[in-house]
């Protein structure tokens, strides 16, 4: 299987070209036709092998076939554990994205908020942040999830680990019903399935 078969349009087959990648790894052919049919996933899959394009170039397929009018709201939210990781997700984003005209955003604690805050008013289709930076951006109302697409947990065991479910679910309580749930996790512990289980709904499908 090719990346060409599994239905990605020419400027992202030319970015992962870019990227010099010639075979989609198993995570990307398994999930990427399940995330690009609308369909939420759970799946289990260890940092190298090619998890964040599995999630990320099929977010960039489905909104670039769908333009949205506005084009200024968030489209896609996605929460890493660490900033190391937002910021390195966000890389991938930017590297896979490079010939489409979709903007990106990492946003994570430690650093000043003011510039983050100038760029999502400039508009920002995919967000890529830490939970306690989202909490607190969102608290100072400089977020609009009302055109919230899809949501992605990277790393979900992680989280768990380190004390964000509390804030990931009142992240999700500020995230419109109506939108698709993809999670990635290295282990599949009872805490993940129950996270799992609380933010996703009946269209899962597990491929893992
Ligand atoms: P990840 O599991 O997302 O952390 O990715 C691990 C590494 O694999 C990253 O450096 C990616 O750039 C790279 N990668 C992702 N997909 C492919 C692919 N299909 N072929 C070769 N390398 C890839």
């Amino acid at each position: 299987m090719t990346f060409s078969n599994l239905g990605l349009c020419n400027p992202i087959l030319q970015a992962i070209e870019d990227s010099g990648y010639t075979t989609p790894t198993p995570i990307q052919k398994q999930a990427i036709p399940i995330i690009l049919s609308g369909k939420d996933l759970i799946a289990t899959a260890q940092t190298g092998t090619g998890k964040t394009a599995a999630f990320v170039l099929p977010i960039l397929e489905i909104f670039n076939k769908e333009r949205t009018l506005r084009g200024k709201r968030i489209r896609a939210l996605i929460l890493t554990p660490t900033r190391e990781l937002a910021v390195q997700v966000a890389a991938n984003v930017t590297a896979y994205s490079k010939h489409l005209n979709l903007s990106s955003l990492a946003v994570y604690g430690g650093v000043d908020s003011e510039a983050q805050k100038q760029r999502l008013i400039e508009g920002v289709d995919i967000l890529v942040a830490t939970p306690g930076r989202l909490l607190d951006l969102a608290h100072q109302r400089a977020l609009h999830f009302d055109e919230l697409e899809v949501l992605v947990l990277d790393e979900a065991d992680r989280m768990v680990d380190m004390g964000f479910v509390d804030d990931i679910y009142k992240i999700i309580d500020r995230l419109p019903k109506a939108r698709q749930n993809l999670l990635f996790s290295a282990t599949m512990t009872d805490d993940v399935r129950a996270l799992a289980f609380e933010f996703s709904d009946s269209k899962t499908s597990n491929p893992a």
